[in-house]
């Protein structure tokens, strides 16, 4: 390029970071516009597994890798099926070595990411309300106190809710027709042997028709659970949901028939239940070429968690700084960016609708199995898993 571009990256998550990372290394600047006020104001979120096909292949380009690997947690790859009884019903353990999906506490990673950053690229507390195409290609960012702010590249990594997403597709989220509720578990193996049992070092789910339970490890003893169930967006009428007693009850009725211990995942839990409806953009979710404006991770293609999202955010992030310092100009960055990344997405997006379709049914049934090519590491090769039934 003959002249250094103006880029401004709209949300700190995981892509919007690892792209700041990338141009920063190639020496181009970049501001990441932030409307979270400071890096501690809000919890994180769980625990992701980091795939080596996505986003590990983003995190070597952000020359971050071993520092990653240092966080991680391998053993973690291990998960565990039970039917609605508690029976074990699989059961597959990470082979020593195996570092094909080792998991990283999100926290954990937003933070290695931002520590590699200049200080002062992260602009925090600055919500961006819309973007505009201007003429020539450039774009116009407006901040939430109506000032604005020309760039020759706005990307929008501003998640699920994206405000920059109108100026590219007039495709709105809509409720996927399933909810799941969080809440978590502290010092799991002091205080809570049960849970500590039922989830091992890594993730376990319980599943009957359309409810499951899941559980997943964090760092220091910490777990999360995600009480899924397909049902009405509304499922919580007449309920406050910060009165946790009345959404304890309410959830148990749902969860009737099932085995005590299980069950005490929804009477034992540290804390409140955080409601979590799933919202998905249609598929496929692609746009005509704007010049000077480009969408990555949720923004681009919000779908079911099926343990992708975070990973494709990272990759799209790395794919997209290195499409720009590869090119002469932004507009054939742009090209080489979306051609890759929307088919993609459109791939990944399939999968993770199919994999809600039938792990969520709308039956009662009790079948508790994941088809095998749902299952969550049957991708990986056989040598580097092993199988416990
Ligand atoms: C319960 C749950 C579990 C999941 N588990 C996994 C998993 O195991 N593996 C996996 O790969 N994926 C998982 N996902 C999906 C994953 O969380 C997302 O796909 C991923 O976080 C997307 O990253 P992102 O950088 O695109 O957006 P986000 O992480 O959503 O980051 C967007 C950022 O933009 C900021 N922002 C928003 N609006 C504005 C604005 N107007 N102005 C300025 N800033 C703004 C936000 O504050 C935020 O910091 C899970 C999702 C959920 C809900």
């Amino acid at each position: 390029m003959s002249t250094t571009p103006r880029i401004a990256i709209v949300g700190a998550g995981l892509g919007g970071l690892v792209c700041a990372r990338v141009l920063k290394q190639h020496g181009l600047p970049v501001t990441v516009f932030e409307r979270e006020t400071d890096p501690h104001s809000r919890s994180q979120g769980g625990t992701l597994d980091i795939h080596e096909d996505t986003g590990q292949v983003a995190l070597r380009a952000a020359g971050l890798f071993d520092q990653f690997l240092a966080l991680s947690r391998p053993e973690s790859q291990e998960w565990r099926l039970y039917d609605r009884h508690a029976t074990l019903i699989r059961h597959d353990q990470a082979v020593d070595g195996d570092l094909s999906r080792p998991e990283i506490d999100r926290g954990q990673l937003r933070t290695l990411l931002l520590d590699s950053l200049a200080p002062g690229t992260v602009r925090w507390g600055h919500s961006v309300r819309a973007v505009t195409p201007l003429p020539h290609g450039t774009a116009r960012l407006h901040h939430h106190n109506d000032t604005v702010e020309d760039f020759d590249l706005v990307i929008g990594a501003d998640g699920a809710w994206s405000r920059v997403r109108p100026a590219l597709s007039d495709a709105p989220p809509s409720y996927a027709g399933v909810t799941m509720v969080e809440t978590h578990f502290d010092d799991v193996d002091h205080r809570h042997p049960g849970i500590a049992h039922l989830v091992g070092p890594g993730t376990m789910s319980a599943k009957a028709g359309r409810r499951s339970l899941v559980m997943q490890r964090n760092s220091n003893g910490h777990v999360r659970a995600y009480i899924t169930f397909r049902g009405p967006q509304d499922w919580h009428a007449g309920l406050d949901l910060a009165d946790t007693e009345a959404v304890r009850a309410r959830l148990l009725a749902q969860y009737q028939g099932w085995h005590e211990s299980l069950l005490d995942v929804l009477r034992g839990n540290d804390g409140g239940f955080v409601n979590r409806p799933m919202f998905v953009l249609p598929v496929p979710h692609t746009w005509q070429r704007v010049p000077g404006i480009t969408l990555l991770g949720d923004a681009a293609h919000l779908m079911p968690p099926a343990g992708v999202g975070a990973n494709l955010a990272l990759l799209d992030g790395a794919e997209l700084a290195q499409a720009v310092i590869g090119r002469p100009t932004i507009d054939e960055a742009l090209d080489a960016y979306e051609s890759a990344m929307l088919p993609r997405a459109v791939d990944n997006a399939k999968t993770a609708q199919q994999m809600l379709a039938t792990l969520m049914p709308d039956s009662d049934s009790d079948d508790a199995a994941f088809p095998d090519t749902l299952w969550p590491t049957s991708t990986l090769p056989d040598s580097r898993r092993a199988h416990i039934s």
